[in-house]
């Protein structure tokens, strides 16, 4: 029987929530995907263990505490086929960056770096396509909208075609609180979040719905689709992801599946082995717990509105983001949100 060959990825932040959940769906299939390197910031136990379990090489790995060049060395390895990027923070652009430059496929979900530079990682993406260049993202909503355009054969927004793109939240643990109650709410609590198991930045950025707005302008870039054809609602359960409006002809698709990122990051990584490998470009999910959902059955589901009052984070964001100042919003939020972890303010202090 012919050998296939295997897909080798490296994972930068591969001690996180994202980084070992990689890891658990790669060694699922151990037969289509290698661990090329893995990289961290501090955690230097997990990170051994990591490697010891995935026979990595010493060489093949990096505290990027320690060493901050050595990750960049890794990413323009040749031996590298993908770049899961699944640093927290802005500390993920520049390897961002890196991972286009070298014609490789960045399997992205430090969405943090298309706030930040989204223009740029668009332009590094196609200068450099022909060498292999591609931004798949890991953020379940982004890879749900990705889905439901490939469905339609299409690979971005476009106006003729498509009239709304609607991303779901789940609303956090502070869902239907009003401003006094959130003045009581402990640490404990913002992290106790209903659906996901993520890491700590992110699920605070979930609890004041910043998150929401994160991925609102990460969509708008990663899709080219105009911010006013894009919004976002609530589904309590995170069942369905995201929602699209064709037009020409009329019709509404979902995509829904029990919150777990392991099948983002699963139907992500196999359709790439299929592809390459397998040369099966057919249209099916990887992953079969995965649904789309068409017209009559979306409206089955229960959504709420979001209620921007209580929780302003989204229209601020957007306010920022229109007048240019999405960086330093963002160096603020990243601050505030590290005080908020290490206990030095309140909760509402957040919003
Ligand atoms: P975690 O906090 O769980 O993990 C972060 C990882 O990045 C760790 O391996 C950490 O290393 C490493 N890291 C942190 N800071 C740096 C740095 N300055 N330089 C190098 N490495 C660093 O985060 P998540 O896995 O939850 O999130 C990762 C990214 O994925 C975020 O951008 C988040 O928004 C996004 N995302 C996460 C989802 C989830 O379900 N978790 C869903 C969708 C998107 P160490 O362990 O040593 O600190
Ligand atoms: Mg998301």
């Amino acid at each position: 029987m012919e050998k296939l060959h295997k897909i080798k990825v490296l994972i930068l932040g591969s001690t996180g929530s994202i980084g070992t959940q990689t890891l658990e769906v790669m060694s699922g299939h151990a037969d289509k995907f290698q661990v090329f390197g893995l990289t961290c910031n501090s955690n230097k136990k997990l990170l051994q263990a990591q490697a010891k379990k995935y026979k990595v090489p010493g060489s093949k790995i990096c505290v990027s505490s320690e060493n901050q060049k050595k990750i960049y060395e890794l990413i323009k390895d040749e031996n590298v086929d993908v770049v899961v990027n699944a640093i927290s923070g802005a500390d993920g652009l520049k390897p961002a960056i890196a991972t286009l430059k070298a014609g490789k496929i960045l399997a992205l979900a430090n969405k943090e770096s298309v706030v930040l530079d989204g223009t740029n990682l668009k332009k590094l993406e196609k200068k450099h396509a022909r060498k292999g260049a591609k931004i798949l993202p890991l953020d379940s909503e982004h890879h749900a909208i990705l889905r439901l355009l490939e469905a339609e054969n299409m690979q971005a927004f476009d106006s003729k075609r498509v009239s709304k793109i609607i991303i779901t939240a789940s609303g956090g643990p502070f869902f239907g609180y009003v401003k006094k109650q959130l003045k009581k709410v402990t640490l404990k609590d913002a992290l106790n979040h209903p659906n996901w198991n993520m890491g700590p930045k992110i699920t605070i950025e979930s609890a004041t719905l910043l998150n929401k707005g994160y991925e609102l302008i990460e969509a708008h870039y990663l899709f080219s689709a105009p911010l006013k054809n894009l919004d976002a609602i609530i589904d309590r359960k995170s069942f369905v992801h995201a929602i699209i409006k064709f037009k020409n002809p009329r019709k509404t698709l979902a995509i829904a599946y029990k919150p777990d990122m392991k099948i983002v990051i699963g139907d992500t990584l196999l359709k790439l082995h299929y592809e390459i490998y397998e040369k099966n470009t057919s249209k099916k999910f990887a992953n079969k717990k995965i649904k789309i959902l068409e017209g009559e059955v979306i409206s089955k589901y229960k959504f709420d509105q979001i209620d921007h009052k209580t929780f302003p984070a989204i229209k601020n964001i957007i306010k920022e983001f229109k007048t240019g100042r999405i960086y330093d919003f963002y160096k603020r939020k990243e601050e505030t949100i590290e005080r908020f972890l290490t206990g030095e303010i309140a909760f509402h202090e957040l919003l």
